[in-house]
């Protein structure tokens, strides 16, 4: 059974905690006097399904849409349990069309990591997560977007901006601007795919820069059990700065 737990992380933001048994990443709502927004979609529908059994207790106001932080599996994928649209930017979309487009059968998937397009790694993770993907449902972004996106979800307001990195050069970060609270997604971790896993000096060094500028006092990572607050997380971006400097390519586990 899942191992996420429900937390109210600040005013506005509810989050669920992550899973590493199956690499189910944090999720969050955002629910303003009008309306919540979901940030992410989950790994699977299962995982998605129970984040809404844990949210409806609150009584939160409709949930009007989810948005994504970047591609990858593990935070898309369950939105087939959705009845909102999903919103993402346009790398993303792209990405994501790509993956609707795969054969997920067992043989494929090794296929797919023995020539390099997948690793070993999520290729085992999706097994356990989604072990019959016979039905598999990727839905695909309704709402596209090429720059930014800020949603008003009354009294509150979370702005979504694209800052790249190692780990997908589609992360984004979503700003809940009245509760000064990032939900950082993956966007600090290492690359993971080939030709060149781990960190680049000059874009972790971009990527530390921009998240700094946000000026949070909260902040949420994709895989990380704990809420950071402003101490902690300018603690986590002086180590990277650090874990870098002075080298070409440097790797972290994550
Ligand atoms: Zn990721």
């Amino acid at each position: 059974m899942s191992a996420c737990r429900l937390e109210q992380a600040s005013e506005h933001v509810w989050w669920f905690t992550p899973d590493e048994a199956t690499d189910r990443p944090a999720l969050a709502a955002v629910a303003g006097t009008r309306v919540t927004a979901l940030l992410e979609v989950g790994a699977s529908p299962a995982h998605t399904a129970s984040f809404l059994a844990a949210l409806a207790p609150l009584g939160l106001p409709p949930v009007v849409v989810a948005v994504l932080t970047h591609w990858h599996w593990d935070h898309s994928f369950g939105g087939a349990a959705l009845s909102c649209p999903i919103a993402a930017q346009r790398e993303t979309a792209d990405a994501l069309a790509l993956q609707a487009s795969y054969d997920w059968s067992d043989e494929a998937l090794d296929a797919r990591v023995a020539d390099g397009t997948e690793i070993a790694f999520c290729r085992d993770m999706i097994r356990i997560e989604l072990p019959d993907r016979s039905e598999l449902d990727i839905v695909l972004p309704q709402i596209v977007f090429d720059t930014s996106l800020t949603l008003d979800l009354g009294g509150v307001r979370v702005e979504v901006v694209p800052v790249g990195g190692d780990h997908a050069a589609d992360s984004c970060v979503m700003h809940v601007v009245e509760d000064g609270l990032l939900f950082l997604g993956d966007c600090l971790y290492e690359r993971l795919y080939p030709p060149e896993p781990g960190l680049t000096p000059a874009t972790v060094r971009a990527l530390v820069a921009r998240v700094r500028g946000l000026g949070a006092t909260y902040a949420i990572e994709g895989h990380d059990d704990v809420l950071l607050d402003a101490a902690r997380l300018a603690a986590r971006l002086d180590d990277l700065e650090l874990l870098v400097k002075g080298t070409g390519v440097a790797g972290e586990s994550s």
